[in-house]
């Protein structure tokens, strides 16, 4: 498993990594996810991602109690939450913001739902327009300085907050951002390929990547319907379906390709992800052990992933 720094930040995290949403506590219970998490630090897989309204805190709870049952040590692994929406239902101030209440109380809770003392990352896991930047940067600044948070960052903050952020921290010798978490796929490439450019040299931005698959979608599994139990056949996420049908001849294609290099599609949508030199970080997803096995064979898919079949793969889905 290739490692690499997480931008300027001297962490390094393995070039995929396994995140929890839809799955842990929906679909996912603690003994399963402790076969996922088994199967993914043999593979070398050393960052964990989690955050505060996955399955409203239960997902936290069963990464937990999955650490805690393997027995890891903490220097093993690094781990994250990410702080945005709350869980304490509609009470104002709580949902849907980061003011300086919420974080330094959600950060709590999320502690004490995961059975840790800190968190490596914590994220930002949306903009909030009603609160000023500057008071989110304290925030986050001062739950480092307590020791809750080794780093923070964002996650679908547009390049214009994220550097916004990052001079007020700079400006104030508070902790900077070091990274953001953007959704980056096949068919979702326009933030990190263009928005970002500049951030990266410009800041040294990070990036731990979501929704490798977008959703499965790139699996090819609803090309000929839509699988019992699988995420588009839940209400919740019925708009995966509309992708897999506006992108069906490419991800035919796709097929083909995988099929010829004898890797599965998903291998090789994930290889493609995992082979722009920003992104420090793939997060996997996975409902079963078996998708998860197959998706760490991604590996051998960026081994045979050419500049050549990478460019073919670039215009497919351009
Ligand atoms: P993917 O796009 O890879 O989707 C994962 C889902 O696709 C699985 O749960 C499974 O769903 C299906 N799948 C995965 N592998 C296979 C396979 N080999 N064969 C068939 N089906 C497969 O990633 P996620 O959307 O789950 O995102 C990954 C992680 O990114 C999350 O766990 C989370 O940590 C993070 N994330 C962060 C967000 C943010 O806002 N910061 C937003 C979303 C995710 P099923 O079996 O149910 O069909």
């Amino acid at each position: 498993m290739p490692y690499n720094r997480l931008g300027t930040a001297g962490l390094q995290v393995s070039q995929f990594s396994f995140g929890s949403w839809v799955t842990f506590g929906r679909q996912v219970d603690t003994g399963i996810a402790k076969e996922q998490l088994q199967l993914a630090a043999e593979a070398g897989v050393n960052f964990f991602d989690n955050a505060e309204v996955y399955a409203l805190g239960r997902s936290e709870e069963i990464m937990g109690e999955a650490i805690r049952e393997l027995g890891w040590k903490r220097h093993e692994y690094v781990i994250s939450t990410k702080l945005f929406w709350g869980i304490n239902g509609d009470m104002v101030n709580m949902k849907n913001t980061l003011n300086r209440k919420y974080l330094m109380q959600a950060i709590d809770g999320s502690l004490e739902r995961l059975g840790l003392d800190f968190v490596d990352l914590v994220y930002a896991h949306r903009p909030d327009p009603n609160t000023p930047i500057e008071e989110t940067v304290y925030a986050f600044s001062d739950m480092i300085e307590q020791g809750k948070a080794l780093y923070w960052g964002t996650s679908e903050w547009s390049a214009d907050e994220i550097r916004a952020a990052w001079e007020i921290a700079d400006k104030r010798n508070l902790r900077k951002p070091v990274m953001e978490q953007p959704q980056y796929n096949l068919l979702h490439r326009d933030r990190v390929e263009n928005e970002y450019a500049r951030l990266y040299n410009d800041i040294g931005l990070g990036l731990t990547t979501w929704s490798p698959l977008a959703s499965g979608v790139l699996t090819g599994k609803y090309l000929d319907g839509v699988p019992e139990g699988s995420r588009g056949s839940t209400a919740a996420h019925k708009e995966i379906l509309g992708d897999a049908r506006k992108f069906e001849p490419q991800i035919r294609e796709l097929l083909k390709m995988a099929e010829k290099l004898e890797v599965s599609p998903a291998q090789l949508a994930l290889a493609w992800v995992a082979a722009n030199p920003h992104v420090s970080t793939v997060i996997l997803g996975a409902s079963s052990v078996a998708q998860l096995d197959e998706n760490l064979g991604a590996l051998v898919a960026l081994e045979r992933l050419t500049p050549e079949l990478k460019a073919e793969l670039d215009a497919l889905f351009a």
